[in-house]
Order: C-alpha cells, then structure tokens, then sequence
C-alpha cells in the first residue's frame, strides 16, 4: 500500500541517497569525461568530496581514543581478555582464509600468463627490508609523544636514511585521496600503522591500557569514565549531521574519480584479467566466506546485517578508507543491526586498525601475479612465506587510500620479487583499493556481530551486576 511505500522511503532514506549518490557520480562523471579537464580542474570539482574525507578524519582521533576507553573501562579485566581473545581469532583466522582465497583464485585463473604485456610500465622503487618495516610496526605501537601520534608525518626514504617530513604544505592542493599518490611520487613511505598522519596504532595501544586501568579503578575513575564516555556520546552526535552531508561527498568522490581515471579500453589483457581475479576473490569472501561464518556462528540472516551496513560500506567505496569510514560504520552498527555498544567500542577501532580482510586478499594474490608475468613459478615455501607475509602487511597498512599497495613491498621482498613491479598493478589500484576498502570494513563489522554473539552471556552478567535492565534474548 501507499503508506507501506511511504514508510519504507522514510526508513531507508540515507541508504536510498547513498546508493543515488553513486549511481549519479558513476553518471556525472562518465558524462565529464570527453572534456579532459586538467588536474586542476578535477581537484576543483571533487571538493565537496574532498571536504567529505575531511570532515570523517576530523572525527577518527576523538572517536578512536574516547570509545576504546570507554569500550574497555565497561569491562572487568577478565570480561575484555575473553572478548578480546575472541575478536583476536576472528581477525586472525578471517584474515588467513582471505589470504587463502586470494591465492587459490590467481593460481586458478592465472592472470598473468605470458610474456609481460607491451604497455606494462615500470619504474624505480626504493626497497624497504622486511625487518625494518616490522620494526616500524612494533615501534608504532608506543608512541613516545602522544600529542606528536596525532599529528601529520611521514617518512620519505632516500637510500636507506628515513627522514620525517611533514606533508601539509601540499595539502590545500592535493587532497586526501591523491595522498599516497603524492607521496610515492615524492618517494616517502608513510609510516606502516598510521592513519592519515595520525599514528592510529598507537593510539589504539594507549587507549586500550588507559581505559583498562579506568575500568579498574573504583571511585577515582569515575570522573574519567564519564568524561570520555560524554566525549563520545559528543562525536556520534557530530556523525550523525556529517551523514546528511555524506551523499553528496560520495558523489563527488566517485565522480571526481571517473573523470580522472586512465583510459580503461588502453588496459592490456594481464591487466584485465588480474583485476577480475581480486574482484572474484574480494566477492568470494564478502559474499560467500564472511556471511558464511556469520551465519554458522549465530543462526541468524547475515544479509539483513549486511543490509544495515550499507551506507558503511558504500562510504568506504567512495572515501577507500577504512579509517576515514570509522564514523560511519559505527552508527551502522549500533543504530541499525542494534550491536551492543560495549563491543563496537571495543571492537570496530581495533578492527579499522588491524584487520583487513580485503588489504590481506589483495597483496598475496598481487604478489603471485607479479611472480607470473615474471614467469617465475612459487613453490609451496615460497606461497607459504607470501601468506605470512600477507598478513603481516595487512596489520601494517593504514586505513588510508592505497596504504596497501604500499605495504607490498614488504610481501615481494619476502620472496625475492622485484618490488619495482609494484608499478606494474598501480594503474588499476585506486578502484581495487575501493573494494578492498569495502572488503575491509564488511570484515570488522561482521567480527562486532559475531564477538557480540559469542559474549551475550558475559554482557548479560555484567548487565546484572550493573543493575541494567537485562534485554530478553
Ligand atoms: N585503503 C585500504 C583501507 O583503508 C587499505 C589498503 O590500501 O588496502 O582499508
């Protein structure tokens, strides 16, 4: 009936304007396409997507810090280590069997067969040794100046010398999306584990041991508590304005993007069927494997909890940042699939930081394509060093645009493939990026699901000690 239809409109609304936004910026910018405007021109035009990353990376700081507190000041010391033991499988195993899935889909389709295609360009990267990226990683983890972890810097490298530089002068003009772009054309690394300039990782490590201790303390924490669990109640409100804005970011965003993309008909045939291969694997795991587990552990419909992430995962589309989606994925959860607050607290900055799913996917099946258009054949030592290494640059990779094709590096060197062949995939990467973005923020949010599943009897308890009114199950 009319007022079924009607209420069916007001419900969905956001997603309806979100799902429009893309379909109209995939349009509009197909449309603007033969007027080869200059890169200038395309920053001018995709600024209101521009000011849209801006507006979600204002809110990750004080969203990350005050919901880790707060996430783990509601729990007992020994609440938080069942939980975060459980959502420390769940990243680890979800994030192996990407691994496995992307290395199974490019040993079967075997995209780089041949010789290496005429148009494949490649140019000069600077090595990065294994080791002195996990140094880096672990390093990052203890930030000596907090206040320093949340400001912008990045590490270029000429020779093996590591110079920090700040990256702020060319931030008017080029914006946050063009970010890894501009630094490989300066020939820096951002530093594995930061966020934008903000050393996410870090902060994630003192938020956790800060809020453990608060949750600890009786009487003197409360002051605490409530501060940051005020401060967070405080950004959510912020987030829920900025997603009014969020369509028309999208939109600008994917709009921009089309316009400025290369000629795709120019795409060689390895090329081609090298990104079929992550798109099949990506949908492999996000359509089938995720759900799959989700349903096997908690009975209930994965799609209707897919369905209530939408506008999560179609912002991490269109901003290719997990980081940046954070907000987003956030209301999702708590507002539409109703998770328990303690866990996406808990969980969801932890996982943007850590667990990706799609990144993981992505760099092994990169790196075996890169040994095939060298024709070089990886045996199973070799294929297992790629998945190790895999994950370990997954954890490693920001939750920023293209932080993964950065962190490849570390995979090829692993097994002695030329890492200059990282140019060879970079023309396709900024549309990969999106959907493993999108890979990567389905995976956090569907561990929240399942860690909330898995700790029902725990919350129930603490909820009876609380004196909360305890929900029916
Ligand atoms: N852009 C991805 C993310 O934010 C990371 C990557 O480059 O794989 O999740």
């Amino acid at each position: 009936s009319k007022e079924d239809v009607q209420a069916f409109f007001k419900k969905n609304a956001f997603v309806l304007f979100t799902v429009a936004a893309v379909v109209v910026g995939i349009i509009l910018g197909f449309a603007l396409r033969p007027y080869k405007m200059t890169y200038r021109e395309i920053k001018y035009f995709s600024f209101p997507g521009e000011l849209l990353m801006r507006m979600l990376q204002m809110l990750v700081l004080p969203l990350l810090v005050s919901s880790l507190i707060t996430g783990m000041a509601a729990l007992d010391s020994k609440a938080s280590g069942k939980m975060g033991m459980r959502a420390l499988v769940y990243y680890m195993s979800t994030t192996i069997i990407a691994v496995i899935v992307g290395i199974i889909m490019v040993l079967i389709i075997h995209p780089g067969k041949g010789s290496r295609d005429e148009f494949m360009k490649q140019s000069k990267i600077e090595d990065i040794s294994p080791v002195d990226a996990f140094l880096d990683l672990v390093r990052n983890m203890f930030p000596p100046n907090l206040v320093q972890a949340c400001t912008q810097q990045f590490k270029t490298k000429y020779g093996t010398r590591f110079v920090h530089v700040t990256v702020t002068v060319n931030d008017s003009f080029y914006n946050m999306t063009n970010l890894t772009e501009q630094i490989t054309r300066e020939e820096a690394i951002p530093i594995p584990g930061q966020v934008n300039g903000v050393n996410a990782l870090g902060l994630v490590v003192f938020s956790m041991c800060f809020g453990l201790i608060i949750g600890s303390m009786k009487e003197k924490g409360q002051a605490l508590r409530e501060f940051f669990d005020s401060l967070n109640e405080a950004i959510m409100k912020l987030v829920a304005i900025i997603m009014w804005y969020a369509p028309i970011g999208i939109l600008f965003l994917i709009a921009g993007k089309i316009v400025e993309m290369d000629d795709i008909t120019e795409m060689g045939g390895q090329l081609a069927m090298y990104t079929i291969t992550v798109i099949i694997g990506l949908s492999i795991h996000a359509v089938i494997i995720l759900p799959g587990l989700y349903f096997a552990i908690t009975r209930l419909n994965p799609f209707i909890f897919i369905m209530g992430l939408m506008e999560a995962l179609i912002t991490a589309l269109g901003t290719s940042s997990s980081s940046a989606t954070l907000p987003i994925t956030f209301k999702c959860l708590e507002e539409n699939n109703k998770v328990d607050k303690r866990i996406t607290r808990f969980v969801l900055p932890v996982g943007a930081t850590i667990n990706m799913d799609g990144t993981a996917l992505y760099e092994a099946l990169a790196a075996i394509f890169i040994a095939q258009v060298n024709n070089m054949e990886m045996n199973l030592g070799q294929i297992i060093t790629i998945s190790i290494t895999a994950t370990a640059a997954s954890i490693g990779a920001a939750g920023i645009p293209q932080a993964g094709l950065v962190t490849m590096v570390i995979v090829l060197t692993s097994v002695g493939l030329p890492t200059d062949d990282i140019t060879l995939i970079i023309a396709v990467d900024w549309f990969l990026d999106r959907l493993r973005t999108t890979t990567n923020v389905l995976g956090d949010s569907i561990g929240a699901g399942i860690v909330e599943f898995l700790s029902r009897h725990e919350l129930q308890a603490k909820d009876v000690e609380m004196g909360n009114a305890v929900l029916e199950e």
